[in-house]
């Protein structure tokens, strides 16, 4: 049996989704900037996907611009935001659980001297409300908290930081790539001026994302060139993928209850189970302010990567916050943020949850797993001394 469970690194691409792109990709090539009518058909096809995404967070098509992903659209909001504003003060502020295109943009803006203050999250990876309005100051100009983290899942109290960055007049924006598709966001409820999206998280072609970006909210380019996009971001449009995100977006939003009612129950049968069958087990992230989709269990006395390894054999793909993973020494800046020893942050494992999955996968999963975790223990000298009673 081949099961995946991975869905928050990325999903595979829907039928109708492809459907909807091909002729784009084949009979529809024309410039959506020329005059004629090769173009024009084009551009109407980039206008739907605008109305279909804009619907999705009840948002006028003009506040919806076209990006090459997800990290991109962090990238712009932060680095145009302290570009449009840097006169006016050079204070951000975001959490230290952020996914790297935001950490890594605000450490590039640092270095041009902007002041960063990254809150610290709790256990259960919230951020504490109090902490952000002690750290607000004069010269804060842009607030940015992911909505759903992307490796525990756990869901940031949004409507409260949107509140207070509201009440204090200072832009907020949100990375709700994982979130999106999950959980609906109404632009008209939530006072949020920018909100980054991408594609591939929900079903959609890899290589296209959107930002969401209020009427009137201040920002510079980040990509020069070309009027396309309202003159905000250059380059010929990537039209087969704008159209397959749009479709996807609003397949996603047509299904939303029973999307969400599916993957609550899978998420919740696999994760009690894998806490009541096997021990020295915990959960990472909170229990019930999480993903539909999330499971992310640290499993002491063993490696993250010798468990995906493992695992992968049996057909089975998960990931791991652990080193060889993320391609760095460290463990995840997440995991270790909640306060997890390195031991605990390397026994890591994260299951992320489709659409397409069925109870049968999660069944196989739950049998294939605990004999695995098993068979590492064994192999482990500090498990030998757990045996023995030396803890
Ligand atoms: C995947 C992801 C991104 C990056 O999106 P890409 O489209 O892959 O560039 C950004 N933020 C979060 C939370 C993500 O999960």
């Amino acid at each position: 049996m081949k099961v995946y469970l991975d869905y928050s690194a990325t999903t595979p691409v829907k039928p109708e989704v492809l459907d909807a792109m091909l002729p784009y990709l084949k009979d529809y090539y024309g410039n959506p900037s020329s005059l004629h009518s090769f173009g024009r058909e084009n551009k109407k096809a980039i206008d739907t996907a605008r109305d279909q995404i804009a619907k999705t967070f009840n948002a006028k098509p003009e506040e919806i611009f076209f990006t090459g992903g997800g990290s991109e659209s962090d990238n712009w909001a932060i680095k145009g935001v302290a570009a449009a504003l840097k006169t006016r003060g050079r204070h951000i502020i975001t959490t230290n659980i952020e996914h790297h295109a935001v950490l890594h943009a605000c450490q590039y803006l640092e270095k041009e001297g902007f002041e960063v203050t990254y809150l610290p999250v709790d256990e259960d990876g919230l951020i504490s409300v109090e902490d952000l309005k002690n750290s607000i100051r004069k010269d804060t100009i842009l607030i940015t908290i992911m909505y759903a983290n992307n490796e525990i899942g756990t869901l940031q109290p949004i409507e409260e930081i949107a509140a207070i960055a509201k009440e204090n007049k200072i832009i907020f924006h949100t990375d709700a790539v994982q979130a999106y598709g999950h959980i609906k966001i109404d632009t008209q409820q939530l006072p949020v001026d920018m909100i980054s999206i991408s594609a591939h998280k929900l079903y959609g072609p890899k290589g296209v994302g959107a930002l969401y970006l209020r009427k009137g909210t201040k920002i510079h380019n980040l990509i020069h060139g070309g009027a396309q996009e309202r003159k905000k971001r250059a380059g010929t449009e990537n039209i087969a993928g704008i159209v397959g995100f749009g479709k996807a977006a609003e397949m996603a939003y047509e299904n939303l209850e029973e999307h969400v009612q599916h993957l609550t129950e899978l998420r919740d049968y696999l994760l009690d189970e894998i806490l009541d069958k096997i021990p020295y087990t915990k959960l990472n992230g909170h229990r019930e302010k999480r993903l539909i989709n999330n499971v992310n269990v640290s499993f002491e006395f063993i490696e993250g990567e010798s468990m995906l390894l493992s695992l992968d054999m049996v057909g089975i793909a998960a990931s791991s916050g652990s080193a060889c993973t993320s391609g760095s020494l460290d463990p995840s800046h997440v995991l270790l943020s909640l306060g997890l020893s390195h031991e605990m942050a390397h026994g890591s494992l994260r299951l992320t949850l489709g659409d397409q999955n069925t109870k049968e996968e999660i069944d196989y999963v739950l049998e294939q797993l605990p004999p695995i975790v098993q068979r590492l223990r064994d192999m482990s000298p500090l498990y030998e001394n757990i045996k023995e009673g030396v803890r």
